[in-house]
Parts: structure tokens; C-alpha cells; sequence
């Protein structure tokens, strides 16, 4: 008999089933098991009925993407990955091992959306063109490279979109990179926050670089932070703040 052995990496976008594509909800129908982290796993709710359930917690990531492998040796399986599968996600740690073991099994990335992408949309259009995106956990990455990228990123000019911005162990790595963009940005430069996208207990908070000290503490490992580029503003409409743009560039060449 032939196997039906496949191996699916899937992102799941930032919370709400709302934000899943269609390729990953159809991916997950199909499934015989699926396999996550308990958060992310929440999130998909009666999407999981009848399926056999696989949770695992945080920092178990080898020991999941060896799990998954092994399972789809044999049937059709999921490894649910929230926001986008290839982007600080598991395809990555999947491939590897796959690439590793030579393990010949059918298998697809389905990408997500991810927190950059959900907390651009939520502020306004911060990242209308280039931009740059790091990840201040040093828990893969010492902190001495970080420390080089965010030199190299904010020299860019460009926006910088900060994930995994601050942990309760290390929240020095935020206020590190906060003085870092100050080197290269004005005190007036445009950042948001969001906190939850799309999920239960969304907050966004706009505010600029010289004030960021004063709303430090909104910052956690649920949030996605964006520090604007040389060319991002504040949308305001008198008092109110509208949300934070970041011009395309048609200025230069059109009127309107
Ligand atoms: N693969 C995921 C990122 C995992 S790293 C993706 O593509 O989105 C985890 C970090 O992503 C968090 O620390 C936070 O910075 C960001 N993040 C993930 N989901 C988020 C959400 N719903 N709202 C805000 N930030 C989120």
C-alpha cells in the first residue's frame, strides 16, 4: 500500500482564524495529525476536530520537528507555526533536519502572515517600501551580532521592524537597540507597538523615539515593534492620532 506520509509546515497568521489563507486552512482539514505549541494551537479552535493532537511547549523545537517527521513517515501531518512558517517559524529547524537525516517524505511550507505584516496593517502603512527586520532574542543569535545588524539596519535609514522586542529575563536587549536607533534616528521618529495583533487583548500604542521610555513596559514577547524610517510620519489629524505613514515616494513624481 502506498504512504500517505506528508509533512506540511504551516503558518497560521497572527491569532484570528480570520487571518488564515485558504491554502493552510485546506492543509489543515486534510491533516491526520497536527502538531504545535499550546498558544498557537488555541488559536485554531474547532479547526482541530477530529484530528489527533500533538502539543509541546516552547523551547522544545528540535524535539517537535523530529516528532513530525516521524509521523509523517506514515500519514498526513501539520506543524502549525504561528505567522509565517519560514519566518522565525519551524520550517526552517524542519528542512534542516529533513536535509540532515536524507529523509525523502512530500513536504510544503505554507506561508502566513506574519507580525510584521499584521502590525503594519494595524498602525497604517509604516513599511510602504523597504525595510529591514530583526529579532532581539539572543537565545539563537549571540547578542554581539544583534548588536552589528541593528547598527547595519538603522544605518539603512529605512524602518526597522523589531520581533521577539522584550523578555522578562532580557529586557536590556530593547532598551540596547532604542539607543542604537537613537544614533541614527531623530527623537521624533515615529514608533509603534502592538501587542496581540489580531488576537484577544490587541493594543497599539503610537509614540516617537524620545518618548519611548514612557511606554517601555507595553513592550513584551507579544509585541512587534516598528521604528520608522528617515521619511515615516505621524497622521494626525488635530489631536487625534490617525496612525503612522510611511510615503511611498510618489511625491516625487506625481501631484495629488
Ligand atoms: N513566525 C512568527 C514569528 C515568531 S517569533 C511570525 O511570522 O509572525 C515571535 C515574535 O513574533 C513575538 O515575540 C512578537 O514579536 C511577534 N508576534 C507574533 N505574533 C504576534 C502578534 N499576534 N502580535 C504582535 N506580535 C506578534
Amino acid at each position: 500500500m502506498p504512504s500517505h506520509g506528508r509533512l506540511a509546515i504551516v503558518g497560521i497568521g497572527p491569532g484570528s482564524p480570520a487571518q488564515l489563507t485558504g491554502r493552510a486552512r485546506e492543509v489543515l482539514e486534510q491533516a491526520a495529525y497536527v502538531i504545535g505549541n499550546d498558544t498557537y494551537l488555541a488559536q485554531l479552535g474547532p479547526l482541530l476536530e477530529g484530528k489527533k493532537v500533538i502539543t509541546s511547549s516552547m523551547g522544545k523545537e528540535v524535539e517537535r520537528a523530529r516528532r513530525s517527521i516521524e509521523l509523517a513517515r506514515e500519514a498526513p501531518v501539520v506543524m502549525v507555526s504561528g505567522g509565517d512558517a519560514g519566518i522565525y517559524g519551524m520550517a526552517g529547524i524542519v528542512l534542516e533536519i529533513l536535509e540532515r537525516d536524507g529523509v525523502d517524505l512530500p513536504w510544503e511550507v505554507v506561508p502566513g502572515i506574519t507580525a510584521s505584516q499584521a502590525a503594519a496593517s494595524i498602525l497604517g502603512s509604516p513599511l510602504s517600501g523597504d525595510f529591514a527586520t530583526l529579532s532581539l532574542s539572543d537565545l539563537l543569535t549571540p547578542l554581539e551580532v544583534i548588536e552589528r545588524r541593528l547598527h547595519a539596519a538603522f544605518s539603512m535609514g529605512v524602518p526597522v521592524v523589531l520581533y521577539n522586542p522584550r523578555s522578562r529575563g532580557r529586557p536590556h536587549n530593547f532598551a540596547l537597540a532604542m539607543e542604537i536607533a537613537g544614533e541614527y534616528r531623530s527623537p521624533a521618529t515615529p514608533v509603534g507597538i502592538v501587542r496581540n495583533a489580531y488576537r484577544d487583548g490587541e493594543e497599539a500604542v503610537i509614540t516617537t523615539l524620545g518618548e519611548i521610555s514612557g511606554v517601555e513596559g507595553k513592550v513584551d514577547m507579544h509585541t512587534t515593534v516598528i521604528v520608522g524610517g528617515e521619511e515615516t510620519r505621524i497622521w494626525r489629524n488635530g489631536e487625534d492620532v490617525r496612525g503612522i505613514i510611511t510615503p511611498r515616494g510618489y511625491h516625487r513624481k506625481y501631484l495629488y
